[in-house]
């Protein structure tokens, strides 16, 4: 990327982060203390826009697959959780400091930038020679010579332009606390780093009670917390944040099939919610985990580069396996049609809610000229907008404040409805332009006449008329999960 076009990206993620404060979406957690770094709020629309993205992820797995139901496991779990699921011993990442400039970053993501830039430059070649160098080092943790390697690459820090670097040491991202009164290390217990354990854990459950079989999905959503070392970009990466993951049990042999199957899913899912094709990549992992036997993320373009948004990986039987190690219970289904006892395999879908939040919005945002202005307005897809539509009197007198009430009492059990009767009609537009609402309707003198009222679109800011007995009929038909879950194929 030229440098004055990654400025102007970078200002749009600025514009996009301050519109988001301003217009009630995100704001910075406990912000009266000057925020808390990589946590944040949602605003009124912010909630109301996170909780529609949840609500179609969740009704598109458990209402659109007969095999795949929900749970809502707790936040703490028993400490051997983490020891069985490896990320007591294992859930690191490797951290540097710059001694110049005293900042703390991740050696992976700092060598990662440089192969992006290599790539940039149109040498695949390095880039990918780089990856597995690094890769094979952080294998190995030898951390000695993934310094070395920093320094042979000439990786400066970009606040002090030097390569001063301390040695790397590895940084778990688990949070721990105490549970009890007493605090030694039998009562140390962990804020969970991912929900799929909380699936993991309860598999027999869910497989015995909802009378589930193979191949069957669990699906959840919840909070999940993480020490990242460096917070940026905004809500991209945060430590208290929330995940949508799905694991798909299904018989040993058959997860490659399911894993192109929930592969190619996902990806239709992105585009049914509006998001340009040329805008989406899928990246597949060379370099697997060593629970994985397949491997991919669904990267989005955001204004700061091609970033994961969701990751579906094969986990074989890794999980269920040392649970059953751990906690010497059997994992094990037995499969009627093919008269066998087995250890189920696993497919997992996994997206955080606030990329996906943010994929959305950075989506939505668009500035245009109007009439010699700039005009800026959210572009989501009606059926997630935050709001659906705002019912507007023209003037506050002559009965139409009392139509308009009327309207909304007969809109608002099924749409999420705002009534507004301050200010100008103009400026009421451009504010429900601002917050993303696709319809405002329009309560004028003839509306007491003949009852019909005036619709404009947000999009196009054309204006229609049209009766009230249809104005029901018309948000269902537009604001309706039916549509996406449709264009899903
Ligand atoms: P990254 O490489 O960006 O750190 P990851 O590969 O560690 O992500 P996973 O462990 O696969 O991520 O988590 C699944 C999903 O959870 C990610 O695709 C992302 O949407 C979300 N996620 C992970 N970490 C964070 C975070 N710190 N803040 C917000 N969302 C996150």
């Amino acid at each position: 990327m030229a440098k004055t076009e990654a400025t102007q990206e970078t200002n749009l993620l600025k514009d996009i982060i301050a519109h988001a404060k301003e217009y009630g979406f995100v704001y910075p957690s406990s912000e009266i203390y000057d925020g808390l770094q990589a946590v944040y709020d949602y605003g009124p629309y912010g909630t109301e826009l996170k909780n529609n993205l949840k609500r179609l992820w969740w009704e598109s797995m458990t209402r659109l697959h007969e095999n795949i139901v929900g749970v809502d496991a707790a936040i703490f779990m028993h400490p051997t959780t983490w020891k069985a699921s490896g990320h007591v011993d294992s859930f690191n990442d490797p951290m540097v400091d710059n001694k110049d400039s005293k900042k703390r970053y991740r050696a992976d993501v700092l060598i990662e930038d440089k192969a992006a830039q290599y790539e940039q430059a149109g040498d695949l070649a390095k880039a990918k020679a780089l990856l597995e160098e690094m890769g094979k080092l952080l294998d190995a943790e030898d951390l000695k010579t993934l310094r070395e390697l920093m320094i042979r690459e000439e990786i400066t820090c970009p606040l002090s332009g030097t390569a001063n670097w301390t040695e790397i040491r590895q940084f778990n991202l688990m949070f721990s606390t105490q549970v009890g009164s007493v605090a030694d290390d039998s009562s140390t217990i962990y804020l969970r780093p991912e929900t799929a354990q909380g699936i993991f854990v309860n598999f027999l459950n869910v497989q015995k009670t909802a009378r589930m079989k193979v191949p069957f999905g669990i699906a959840q959503i919840g909070k999940a917390f993480r020490n990242e070392i460096v917070a940026r970009q905004f809500i991209f990466r945060m430590r208290e944040f929330e995940q949508m993951e799905m694991q798909y049990f299904v018989r040993p042999g058959t997860e490659l099939e399911y894993y192109k199957e929930w592969a190619d899913k996902r990806m239709k899912w992105h585009r049914a919610l509006g998001i340009p094709s040329e805008k989406l990549r899928r990246h597949d992992h060379d370099k697997l985990a060593h629970y994985a036997n397949a491997a991919l993320d669904i990267e989005y373009e955001f204004p700061f580069g091609n970033k994961e948004v969701e990751g579906i990986h094969s986990r074989t039987d890794f999980d269920l396996m040392a649970h059953q190690k751990y906690s010497k219970k059997k994992q094990q289904y037995f499969d009627p049609e093919v008269n066998q006892n087995y250890v189920p395999y696993v497919i997992e879908t996994s997206i955080g809610a606030d990329r996906l939040f943010l994929m959305m919005l950075c989506n939505a945002y668009t500035e245009e000229e109007l009439g010699g202005k700039k005009r800026v307005y959210l572009k989501f897809p009606p059926a997630l907008a935050p709001v659906k539509a705002a019912i507007l009197p023209l003037v506050k007198k002559d009965g139409l404040p009392d139509k308009a009430r009327e309207i909304v009492a007969n809109l608002k059990y099924d749409f999420n409805i705002i009534y507004e009767e301050a200010a100008s009609i103009g400026k009421r537009y451009t504010r429900q332009d601002l917050i993303g609402t696709p319809y405002c309707i329009a309560v004028d003198h003839q509306t007491i006449e003949d009852d019909t009222v005036t619709i404009r679109h947000r999009d196009t800011t054309e204006q229609e008329r049209v009766p009230i007995t249809e104005l029901h009929g018309r948000l269902s038909e537009a604001c309706s999960f039916k549509r996406v879950f449709e264009a899903m194929g």
